[in-house]
């Protein structure tokens, strides 16, 4: 199979199962907000900009999953998921309505500190024996507070600082928006001041005035755009423009879908083995027990020649960047980590689907949490992609010699 024909295949297929197994923040369980929610489970889109205390419901719900994407830099999504929707569940009980009135948080901090600490100590009850399992881990190791570092990001046990860099800064981007903008929906209406998804995903960190800096990395401001377009479809002002469409922001790459991407060949399409290392997306010798650890996210900015500048392809290239993320007009060459857009938009193109990032990272995600461990011993005999997937057909080195 021609290199780009196995990339659209396996695109098609990973995005199959993204639709099938969506990976969704547990706010329809979140006390406070259930109203917002119908029996099922369904979010009321008619109701949607309805006022809850001085604000939109969309508002709060943008706000909510902002948090959400900021926390879920730890080591376990469902995890994370848990202890946001139950600290928040029981600081609204006690009157601190932290999404509401984001002060709430500081003032009284000490009961903010004491839930998130109880809260974290029952989900470990819960959830370290699944996750040390599928991590090669033990129990005792499972930890969802963590810091920046100059490795990138570590677990902590000092829960002031995650509590004040994780959850206070985003906190305070809504106190700030809501002093500037006075409006009922500021950070819908600053969100969406931005040309596009990306563009407003890249803002979310690096924005003078409002960007979250070290508090936030690139992989949660994509999955910020990913949860805010397509998963809860909030987009309010801009609803018919590709730049806030499903295509118009960058996957965002975590270790379980740069795990996948890489075992089934997809990323060796793109590049060499050798060429990965240069970058230090492999770092040889510095994952578990010696084996070469991938860091997926030096994979941004890197170039591939898959599509040549001369070819038709390069013109859909050129499409997604002008017309989609909106970033710039003459791309000069092509960067690995918008071929997943360029790939489903020629999918998208030759089918009646419509997929997105969205259902291709929702798909990497199911994989990479059910079937593709961080372990020598994956599911493969169960995995959906076993019967194209490079490691698992041809080279079970890429297994066994690679960490993420
Ligand atoms: S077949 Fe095995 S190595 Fe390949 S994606 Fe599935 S679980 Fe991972």
């Amino acid at each position: 199979m021609a290199d780009l024909d196995f990339l659209i295949d396996i695109t098609q297929r990973i995005s199959e199962l993204g639709r099938k197994n969506r990976n969704i923040p547990l706010i329809n369980e979140v006390k406070p907000l259930k109203h917002y929610f119908s029996d099922d489970g369904k979010l009321k889109y008619d109701e949607i900009d309805d006022d809850d205390e001085g604000f939109s419901r969309r508002e709060i719900l943008a706000r909510y999953l902002l948090v959400n994407v900021v926390l879920d830099q730890g080591p376990d999504i469902i995890g994370v998921r848990m202890l946001l929707r139950d600290v928040t569940t029981n600081l609204y009980e006690k009157g601190i309505k932290i999404f509401h009135n984001p002060l709430d948080f500081f003032k009284e901090l000490d009961i903010s500190i004491n839930e998130i600490l109880t809260r974290h100590e029952s989900i470990k009850d819960i959830r370290a024996e699944e996750w040390a399992m599928k991590n090669n881990s033990t129990e005792q190791k499972y930890n969802l507070f963590f810091a920046q570092s100059n490795r990138g990001i570590v677990s902590t046990k000092q829960v002031l600082d995650y509590s004040i860099h994780r959850w206070g800064v985003p906190l305070s981007l809504f106190l700030l928006l809501e002093k500037d903008y006075k409006t009922k929906q500021p950070l819908i209406d600053y969100l969406e001041s931005w040309e596009s998804a990306e563009i407003m995903a890249q803002q979310l960190k690096d924005h003078e005035r409002y960007g979250l800096g070290s508090a936030i990395g690139d992989k949660a401001c994509h999955l910020f755009a990913k949860m805010y377009i397509n998963i809860f479809n909030l987009v309010k002002n801009k609803r018919d423009n590709p730049g806030w469409s499903g295509i118009s922001y960058e996957i965002p790459f975590d270790s379980n879908a740069g795990r996948v991407l890489f075992r089934t060949g997809f990323l060796l399409k793109l590049a060499t083995l050798e060429d990965y290392e240069n970058w230090e997306v492999i770092q040889k010798g510095e994952g578990k027990g010696g084996a070469n650890y991938i860091r997926v996210t030096n994979i941004r900015g890197k170039k591939t020649d898959i599509i040549s500048q001369e070819s038709e392809d390069f013109i859909d290239y050129r499409e997604i960047i002008t017309k989609y993320l909106k970033i710039g007009m003459k791309p000069k060459s092509v960067e690995i980590q918008r071929i997943p857009n360029f790939l489903i938009y020629k999918l998208n193109k030759s089918t009646n689907y419509n997929y997105s990032i969205a259902d291709f990272d929702d798909g990497l995600i199911y994989i990479g949490t059910n079937y593709c461990f961080n372990h020598e011993n994956p599911n493969c005999d169960l995995c959906p992609l076993q019967n194209i997937c490079k490691a698992h057909n041809e080279d079970e080195g890429l297994i066994k010699k690679y960490t993420t």
